[in-house]
């Protein structure tokens, strides 16, 4: 990190593009790691509720602990925010998000940063682990990390209680080895390989085993699953009620994990609905990387410098993210679509 202090923040407009959380958890994990500060207006200005949420909160003063930063508007509801880290500073962290927010979302924000710290450090997250709308905890542990692991990342992360909306009370352990001074390394990644193994897993904490059962029916008939590839997982350590269905298929270069949360009045057969929709477009192509792998990759990707990956076409939220990270970094994030494959190669400028 150089010594943000003097130089310009960047100026980022929270309502560019998709308009959300992504794109301030994105702009503190790259500040962290250019030691750039950067002021952000319209926070999540294009959400229900914009602003900051404690999740966010929480993402910027964990940001803040380990760049030792200085920040300015950092309280709930708060469209504005000044940013600027001053050094990195690695070692043992325990952030508590006080509600459900993601515990994997506030990760996302200084993770990149860990990663090219001076020494190891060791992040306790607690809240949610299995959000909708966020990356659930074997999403982290089975696609995204491994991925990371190929670029050099030595990231272990364990799931040490379950936390689901809106009781939250979850909690992760990460231990982040720092890769060296050759930064991360180039993955290239446009192949999936040969089919290993699929599995549906219905989580179901303090609720009926009958959710779970009615779920995996879904999965078992629309993917004809064989009764050993379909699992209940009853969970015992939860503070609230709570159901998620994973669906993941591992093949020799990539895992992909889909996934969908239940909710109060949503009927177990809608959810799983969705997760085989989103299963559905994947297995129609032929394309290593899904959507949400996708967001994931980018920044990772873009502070090596180098790499490539085929995925399905970038949704909005990762061409939004892809602007951010150009911001920072001396990288483009070339995307052109082939067919219905999206391809996303980063080059330095
Ligand atoms: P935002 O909506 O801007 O706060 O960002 C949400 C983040 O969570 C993005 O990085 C998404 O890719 C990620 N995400 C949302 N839903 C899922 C899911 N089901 N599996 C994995 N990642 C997800």
């Amino acid at each position: 990190m150089s010594g943000g202090r003097h130089v310009d923040p960047l100026l980022i407009d929270g309502s560019l593009g998709e308009g959300g959380g992504q794109i301030l958890r994105s702009a503190l994990a790259l500040s962290l790691v250019t030691g750039r500060p950067f002021r952000i207006e319209r926070i999540r200005h294009n959400r229900r509720k914009p602003g900051l949420m404690r999740q966010h909160l929480t993402a910027v003063q964990a940001a803040a602990r380990i760049g030792c930063a200085e920040i300015e508007g950092a309280s709930v509801g708060s469209s504005e925010l000044c940013f600027t880290p001053a050094a990195l500073e690695p070692g043992e962290y325990h952030f508590a998000i006080g509600t459900a927010g993601s515990t994997a979302l506030v990760l996302q924000a200084v993770l990149p940063a860990l990663l090219v710290a001076r020494g190891p450090s060791r992040v306790v997250i607690e809240g949610g682990t299995h959000n909708p709308n966020a990356p659930p905890f074997e999403f982290l542990a089975r696609a995204f990390l491994p991925l990371l692991a190929r670029m050099g990342a030595k990231v272990d992360i364990q799931l040490e209680r379950h936390g689901f909306y809106p009781a939250g009370g979850g909690r992760i352990a990460v231990d982040v080895q720092p890769v060296g001074p050759a930064g991360l390394g180039v993955l290239h990644l446009h192949e999936r390989g040969a089919a290993v193994r699929r599995e549906a897993v219905a989580m179901v904490a303090n609720l009926s085993r009958d959710i779970a059962k009615r779920e995996l029916k879904v999965i078992g008939r629309k993917f004809d699953f064989a009764e050993n590839e379909l699992r209940i997982q009853p969970i015992t350590d939860s503070q609230g009620p709570g159901n998620l269905l994973s669906v993941a298929f591992e093949f020799e270069h990539v895992t992909e994990v889909f996934t969908g949360a239940g909710e109060a009045g949503k009927p177990a057969e809608h959810v799983a609905g969705d997760v085989v929709h989103e299963a559905r477009a994947y297995l129609a192509s032929d394309a290593p990387v899904g959507r949400h792998l996708a967001d994931q990759l980018l920044l990772p990707m873009a502070m090596a410098g180098a790499g490539s990956f085929r995925a399905l076409p970038l949704s909005r939220h990762a061409r939004t993210n892809i602007e951010i990270v150009e911001r920072f970094l001396p990288v483009v994030l070339q995307h052109r679509q082939e067919g219905r494959v999206a391809v996303v190669e980063v080059v330095r400028r």
